[in-house]
């Protein structure tokens, strides 16, 4: 069938609907039966487009010509496109009667850009990007010309204090893995992905770390929380869950998903749980399940939607370039790290002493894929994360540079805040360390630091701004510790000097 031929299909179906629809109406009217076009259940039907007949849920959204007939906007498009060009009098003698197409007025459709997106086609409009107003990281990088991994690690340096070693080792990882994306299809070696696992105390930074490299990579990020994660068909979110995140992520947009990261936290609540003798959901299920995914799949997953269901769209991600990172504590895996060690130096004759890493500070730094296995993790999911590092507990100094040091550091927004306000806001050194030692003190790492400083902030936020005279505020040691106040200047007081 031509295409004109479709048009006249249409437009004479169009009649025939109307002409139905106008007598069924009259007739409503007399029995008092009205049908309300509005209800939920005449939502819910799947209408497919009249021309190619493909489903709502394949082609998006369909343009309604009447009550039952739809085209999609593709053919909608194709349709008009070739009628805009077309001349009666070749197809049908010069005796097209126009009257025949209801309310069809000949337009040019170049003025009004694609049809699908005007008909909420596939076509997302692409957002206008957020600038983040925290002084937080910007897109500076481009996956598609990946930078060399020391110029990764120092944007990274910019905003995490410390941790060297998995700035390091995250940064090479990142490289390879968008390096490996955009090679030569062909190429007879192929690259292994950089799947990753950080190991490292609640609080130390791997969220953050993850976070601020997808916003500098402008990549879409789809953060896990691994206990809510069980096996599908039993309570709680299925693994392919995440993905269904990740491309909410990249609004909907399955190419850019493709390249996404996605970040599980509390892996290591996925251990094989010692002694159970039922079965196990949530842990080591997830662990089996979460198999595939990792090592690239073609998953199918809803759009605009959590969970799969005969209403939602779905539509097919592959895995296989999504970069995988999974993080957690691993709570006392230092004892099956030292007693490992401990086990090899006792043996043969470099007998070393026994207790030679129990003051070792930085044992974590020596886990091995064995101890993970120790701990319950199953080699196959190990084997899948082949990048493994771990993250140091933060300590005072650590914790007072994280106060002060990165670009959006917290100090540096409470300054902020109150210079918009025209005063300015210091701390002095023995505040900061106190406000560190009372963050160490509730063992929850760095994330303490906000709740801490927010407790001693509150009155100064309240009460400076009442003041016009006061012209600057430092906090003291005794003013955290409770035994004195702030230091406050006045306007008035700075100003003497010069006035004398
Ligand atoms: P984790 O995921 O390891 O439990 P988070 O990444 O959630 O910890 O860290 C909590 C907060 O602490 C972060 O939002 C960040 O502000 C801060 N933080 C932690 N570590 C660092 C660091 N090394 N440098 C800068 N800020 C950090």
């Amino acid at each position: 069938m031509s295409n004109y031929e479709d048009f006249r299909e249409i437009t004479d179906r169009i009649d025939e609907e109307l002409e139905k629809e106008a007598k069924k109406a009259d007739t409503d009217k007399l029995t008092g039966d009205v049908v309300d076009d509005t209800t939920e259940d005449n939502e819910k039907i799947e209408h497919s487009c009249f021309l190619c007949h493909r489903k709502e849920s394949e082609v998006g959204t369909l343009i309604e010509l009447t009550r039952d007939i739809h085209v999609c906007a593709d053919c909608m498009n194709k349709t008009f496109s070739s009628m805009g060009g077309f001349n009666p009098g070749m197809n049908d003698g010069g005796n097209v009667d126009m009257s025949k197409m209801p309310g069809v007025s000949f337009l040019n459709l170049s003025d009004l850009g694609d049809l699908s997106s005007l008909f909420g086609g596939k076509k997302v409009k692409p957002k206008k990007k957020k600038e983040p107003k925290d002084g937080g990281p910007k897109p500076v990088f481009d996956i598609t010309h990946i930078p060399a991994p020391h110029i990764i690690k120092g944007k990274l340096d910019e905003f995490v204090v410390g941790q060297e070693h998995a700035k390091k080792a995250i940064s090479v990882a990142v490289y390879n893995h968008y390096k490996r994306i955009v090679r030569d299809e062909n190429e007879d070696i192929q690259i292994e992905k950089s799947n990753m696992l950080m190991v490292g105390p609640t609080g130390s930074g791997k969220t953050y770390m993850v976070k601020t490299l997808a916003k500098l990579l402008d990549v879409p990020l789809a953060i896990a929380d691994a206990t809510s994660l069980t096996e599908a068909g039993y309570i709680g979110d299925d693994i392919e869950s995440v993905v269904s995140k990740l491309l909410a992520a990249a609004d909907n947009d399955v190419e850019k998903a493709e390249k996404g990261i996605i970040y599980i936290d509390e892996i290591d609540k996925l251990a094989k749980k010692k002694n159970a003798n039922h079965r196990d959901v949530s842990g080591e299920s997830v662990q089996q399940g979460m198999l595939r995914l990792l090592e690239g799949a073609e998953i199918e997953v809803p759009v605009g939607a959590s969970s799969k269901n005969a209403m939602v769209p779905t539509t097919v991600i592959d895995t296989t370039n999504i970069l995988f990172i999974c993080g957690g504590a691993f709570p006392d895996i230092e004892e099956i790290i030292k007693n490992r060690l401990n086990k090899s130096s006792s043996m043969g004759f470099i007998a070393d002493l026994k207790d030679k890493y129990d003051s070792d500070k930085n044992i974590l730094q020596k886990v091995t894929v064995a101890d993970l296995k120790e701990f319950g993790m199953i080699p196959e999911f190990i084997g899948r994360l082949p990048v493994l590092f771990s993250l140091e507990g933060l300590e005072e100094e650590m914790l007072v540079k994280i106060l002060t040091e990165p670009k959006n550091a917290i100090v540096k927004q409470y300054q902020k805040l109150l210079a918009l306000d025209e005063v300015k806001l210091t701390f002095s050194e023995g505040a900061l360390h106190s406000i560190a030692k009372k963050a160490l003190e509730k063992e929850m790492g760095a994330r303490a630091l906000r709740a801490v400083i927010e407790e001693f902030m509150l009155d100064i936020m309240y009460e400076i701004p009442k003041d016009d005279n006061i012209g600057a505020v430092e906090i003291t040691e005794e003013y955290i510790e409770g035994t004195g106040g702030p230091q406050i200047t006045m306007r008035t007081q700075a100003l003497l000097p010069k006035s004398e």
